[in-house]
């Protein structure tokens, strides 16, 4: 995934804001807390629609990019997978949030020896071929890493990323007046979405994705301990290929064992998914 300098960033943002018609500011959290009790508050300024449609144009450019090189989808095998894992983890969502059952969810995979996955706003998911062929990654496996990506998504970790960057550029009470009408707000708000896939959320929003994230796949009939075993792999794979993914999700080590600590709490969910799901 290409970086542009915080530079950039920051004019994106500067950019998005003053484009934006629509300023929303408050404290709210996005989604219920579940079995995993994630309750912190966020700090919302951008609206979801703001940054859902920022979000649905970068990926709509990006799906393109790759059609016209013929690595979109390029295995029909692998893209029936993935769909079947992402529909399994999406249909459980709805423990988080109701409203998710109208976002315009998409699941295209990317044929590329890149190690990387995400899940864009709104619901606009792509995950790299390079990850589940170098890590050999089972069915299980995947579900850990989409079920992250997707809580990212849930939680509206991009947007509270762009609100935040915001407040610190500029005061609140100047925000409240900036109020104009840009057609090239979309515009924008995908370059902000390019610039938020490839940097690192805070430590605080990826513990938020690794708790909801088990808790998706506990719920899809996935068994969590493979949130473990992916990790494992991951940090076993960096003496090769640089993992683009571990290159925004770090301190594995960490991560395993806030998993740990949370195994317990979602594995009656787990067992009680089993039994719908024969896998
Ligand atoms: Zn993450």
């Amino acid at each position: 995934m290409t970086l542009f300098s915080s530079d950039s960033l920051k004019l994106f943002i500067l950019g998005t804001l003053i484009s934006s018609s629509l300023i929303t500011a408050g404290c709210q959290t996005t989604t219920q807390a579940g079995e995993v009790g994630v309750q912190r508050k966020q700090f919302l300024l951008l609206s979801s629609q703001q940054a859902d449609a920022g979000a649905a144009q970068f990926y709509a450019q990006e799906m393109q990019k790759f059609s016209s090189k013929g690595t979109l989808n390029a295995n029909p095998q692998q893209t029936a997978r993935v769909r079947e894992i992402a529909s399994r983890l999406i249909n459980q969502a709805g423990a988080f949030r109701p409203d998710v059952r109208n976002w315009k969810w998409e699941v295209n995979v990317i044929n590329s020896k890149e190690l990387n996955a995400y899940c864009a706003a709104g619901g606009k998911i792509a995950v790299y071929s390079g990850l589940i062929d170098s890590l050999h990654l089972t069915d299980a496996e995947i579900a850990a890493v989409m079920g992250h990506e997707i809580a990212h998504a849930l939680r509206e970790h991009t947007r509270e990323a762009m609100s935040e960057a915001v407040a610190q550029q500029v005061g609140v009470s100047v925000l409240a007046s900036l109020a104009g009408l840009g057609q090239g707000a979309t515009d924008l708000l995908a370059g902000a979405t390019h610039v938020a896939v490839g940097l690192p959320f805070s430590r605080q929003k990826e513990r938020e994705a690794d708790d909801i994230g088990l808790e998706l796949m506990a719920r899809a009939g996935y068994d969590p301990h493979s949130a473990l075993s992916v990790w494992r792999k991951m940090m076993a794979n960096g003496g090769g290929r640089p993992t683009e993914f571990l290159s925004t999700h770090p301190d594995p080590a960490n991560r395993i064992r806030d998993i740990e600590a949370h195994l317990p709490r979602v594995m009656p969910l787990y067992e009680a998914a089993k039994k719908t799901h024969k896998k």
